[in-house]
């Protein structure tokens, strides 16, 4: 599932290519026909994100997506393409057209429906002036495991399987502590960190979260092998210590960790 980096960056590339064209809005597929009508003919004012959760905003109307597990967009200029297969929305301006097959979720909503989304949402550490308290409140009354805690949008807003197992890997922290013994300098530093490796991710569109010193070729661009410490790496060597990473599912999810570093 793309991670919150990855939707910044499609509400910046949206916001570039299409704010302040007017669209024909269409369904081809017709399960958006509806919300396609409302949109149609109107201009798109601007774009964001919070988390996973990608927003037009058209006058009065929001358009949220979520891309889910499956969801993807393409784009391109000039003309559209034939559309082909599951296409739930189609936005073409003068210019530009863009697709979306897939999501989770493809609704309009009023600014009151947008905001009580937002509200059921944790801090999201890409954006300005985020304030992390809120998640660590949550965390520290939480007796679910922090490996846990962090996957839960409620908590925190856009961090996903490869950031977390990377977060904690980075902080040395067991996926397994109870979110309540994890003390509020640890938190702070995991925040500061996370808000630094999203940027970079959101400029650069690759989750790097190695130091070049633990990558096998520490100099030059990393490697697709060299961009994580655990994740995805179950039986091979930590980059620090050298014990085989481990693997077990958690929210459903694989989970990576090293026994000894996150002891
Ligand atoms: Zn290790």
């Amino acid at each position: 599932m793309p991670e919150g980096h990855s939707i910044h960056r499609l509400a910046r590339r949206h916001q570039r290519d299409l704010a302040g064209e007017r669209v024909t809005a269409s369904s081809p597929q017709g399960r958006f026909a509806d919300g396609a009508a409302l949109l149609s003919g109107r201009t798109l004012d601007g774009t964001d994100a919070w988390g996973k959760h990608l927003f037009h905003r058209y006058d009065d109307l929001w358009l949220h997506v979520h891309l889910g597990l499956y969801g993807k967009f393409r784009d391109g200029a000039g003309p559209p393409p034939d559309p082909v297969g599951a296409l739930r929305l189609r936005l073409v301006t003068d210019e530009r057209w863009l697709d979306l097959r897939g999501p989770i979720a493809c609704e309009v909503l009023s600014p009151d429906q947008r905001d009580s989304l937002l509200s059921r949402l944790g801090p999201d550490p890409l954006r300005r002036g985020a304030d992390p308290a809120a998640a660590i409140a949550r965390i520290g009354r939480s007796r679910r495991p922090v490996g846990a805690l962090l996957m839960d949008q409620q908590v925190l807003a856009g961090v996903g399987n490869v950031y977390r197992a990377e977060l904690l890997f980075r902080h040395r922290v067991s996926p397994f502590l109870a979110g309540r013994d994890l003390d509020s300098a640890t938190w702070e530093a995991m925040w500061e960190d996370l808000v630094v490796l999203m940027r970079a991710g959101a400029r650069s569109g690759r989750i790097i979260t190695t130091e070049p010193d633990d990558r096998e070729r520490p100099a030059g661009r990393p490697r697709r092998s060299d961009a994580h410490y655990v994740y995805r790496r179950a039986g091979l060597a930590c980059r620090r210590c050298g014990t085989p990473v481990e693997i077990a599912a958690m929210e459903a999810r694989n989970l990576f960790w090293c026994p000894v570093c996150q002891a």
